[in-house]
């Protein structure tokens, strides 16, 4: 009796841990005294102008500290931004158990298993569907159908005792969506009737008014390009629009074209969607991209990653003619099905020129009705305010420009400015039906970068020095030198990557005497040669940079014979 009452008014904590400042890494903690659960473990791609960064993770110590009291985590869809980040911190959350729909579920074992990860976890997945009802310690989790990109999306409904929670995960109302049902509204209604404390909605776009274009109005616009296309048609998206990619699928099959498909990850993509019965591909239907040869060209559509003009993607190879097998020509048709993220349109529109300059004729989403978003817009996301009635309203996904824009939404269908939370990195937000919600305070949660296989190893020295050496290139000092620390021949300085302004020779030379001189200088009174060392690069360095406004990163190799 004791333990329900207290139950009754315990405060829940809500810490978004990445997805509020940026774009990517969402991650969300959900805690009371006794139990903790996580929703979605993402990454984001790094925007940092960082050298050899390829992701960034959410910083996890909150939640390992307390990984006793982890009782799972929920994926809300299969999008790396949600699910990309677990692969990482398998061991430091004791191997959790999971939960997702059986399409995001298979998608996270791909990706552990091609990392060798997936051994310890085979015991650990749970699939769940709409109709699914989870008890993990105080939270009681059911879900609701959305509309993505990506099958099988779900939205959370969690309760306490004492809260009653919605989080959205990814989505859209998409009133005629392509081969999955409309987003449960009828749930969302049922829910809102019983009472939500708050709603944590996706912000992705909350800057855009009215509603994203149907799928279905894409497959048409698709549809359109490929009836007319006299010869092969080459289609480039991502691999994580499964929808997409289903849309692709029925236009090849009703046109009577062979599919090729180019890229690992679509690849992958395509078996998983198979697998669960998404997508129902014919094995004559697929050819490999070394046979499209032998079809005439109005029975070809090669499939292909590549739409931001990435270098190693395939679109990007076909246009420089680069990929193996397989080149563009005259009459091919070209559909880009996405949009070009900021700051990829240089490389999209070199990479259309270079298509266009072989004779393909390439069709744009922006053109067409090529392309559509996954997430709503301003009218989505009030139909979700309206259905779910909550008190109190928490914008996630997106910067906090995005967040604001989203309580400005939130604020013009009737949520009070005072019970809107625009929460931060590491921002723990307290509260439950009785109390409302507040941040009770911030804790520094900046995310983790990853480099080839770890994580949060490269620390700001490193990045500096990565950034150096592809900026300015490297210097290297090399001396040979006695015990009794007397040069035993000039110092060699030689460079890589290094750019002269001036005369290169006499820089070299004048570099060599002040080598000599400072070494002669400070070899006597400097003993620790770590510090001798830096001194000669210090003193190399000024000069390098008073000659030529330059800072490569300097190596001074001392030898002793
Ligand atoms: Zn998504
Ligand atoms: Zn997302």
């Amino acid at each position: 009796m004791g333990r329900t009452l207290s139950k009754n008014k315990e405060l829940v904590r809500i810490v978004p841990l990445g997805g509020v400042e940026e774009i990517g890494i969402n991650c969300t903690v959900y805690e009371t005294k006794d139990d903790l659960i996580l929703v979605d473990l993402g990454l984001g791609f790094s925007e940092f102008d960082y050298y050899g960064i390829d992701y960034v993770v959410p910083d996890l110590s909150y939640v390992i500290r307390k990984v006793d009291k982890l009782r799972g985590i929920i994926f809300t869809h299969g999008h790396l931004d949600h699910i990309g980040g677990l692969q990482y911190f398998l061991e430091k959350l004791n191997f959790p158990k999971v939960y997702g729909s059986e399409f995001t579920l298979e998608l996270i074992k791909v990706k552990l298993e091609d990392e060798h990860l997936l051994g310890p976890m085979l015991e650990k997945f749970t699939v769940v569907d709409e109709n699914s009802s989870l008890v993990l310690g105080d939270f009681k989790v059911e879900f609701f159908r959305v509309n993505h990109s990506i099958p099988q999306s779900l939205g959370l409904y969690i309760r306490t005792d004492s809260t009653s929670i919605v989080h959205t995960g990814d989505f859209k109302f998409d009133n005629s969506p392509v081969n999955e049902p409309v987003g449960d509204y009828a749930k969302l209604a049922k829910i809102g009737e019983e009472g939500v404390d708050i709603l944590l909605s996706d912000s992705t776009n909350s800057l855009k008014k009215g509603h994203p274009i149907s799928e279905s109005d894409v497959a048409r616009g698709i549809e359109d390009v490929v009836e007319r296309a006299r010869g092969r048609v080459i289609i480039a998206t991502f691999a994580g629009l499964v929808g997409r990619l289903y849309q692709i699928f029925e236009t090849a099959r009703k046109y009577h074209r062979k599919v090729a498909v180019a890229g690992y990850s679509m690849y992958q993509t395509l078996g998983i969607a198979q697998k669960i019965g998404y997508i129902k591909i014919q094995s004559d239907m697929i050819i490999s991209i070394q046979d499209v040869k032998k079809y005439s060209p109005s029975k070809i559509l090669v499939l292909t990653t590549g739409a931001q003009g990435e270098p190693e993607a395939g679109l990007s190879k076909m246009a420089f003619s680069d990929y193996k097998g397989f080149s563009i020509s005259k009459n091919d048709t070209v559909i880009i099905s996405a949009k070009t993220i900021a700051g990829n349109d240089r490389s999209v529109q070199l990479m259309i020129d270079k298509l266009m300059s072989l004779g393909a004729i390439v069709k744009q989403s922006e053109d067409l009705d090529l392309y559509t978003s996954g997430h709503g817009y301003q009218e989505d996301q009030k139909i979700m305010i309206n259905l779910v009635k909550p008190k109190y309203f928490m914008p996630i996904h997106g910067y906090q420009y995005f967040l604001r824009a989203h309580g400005e939404t939130a604020k013009s269908v009737g949520i009070p400015e005072g019970k809107i939370i625009i929460a931060k990195k590491g921002s723990v937000v307290e509260g439950n039906r009785y109390k409302g919600f507040r941040i009770s305070k911030v804790f520094n949660c900046e995310p983790l970068m990853v480099s080839g296989s770890g994580v949060g190893d490269v620390l700001a020295p490193v990045l500096k020095e990565r950034e150096q050496l592809a900026s300015y290139g490297v210097v290297v000092v090399d001396l040979v030198i006695n015990k009794e620390r007397e040069l035993l021949k000039d110092p060699f300085v030689f460079s890589k990557g290094f750019v002269f302004v001036k005369n290169n020779t006499s820089i070299i030379d004048t570099a060599q005497q002040i080598v000599q001189k400072t070494f002669i200088e400070k070899a006597k009174t400097i003993k620790d040669i770590n510090e001798l060392r830096e001194v000669i690069s210090q003193e190399l360095a000024k000069y390098l940079y008073q000659e030529t406004e330059r800072e490569p990163v300097i190596i001074t190799i001392i030898n002793f014979i």
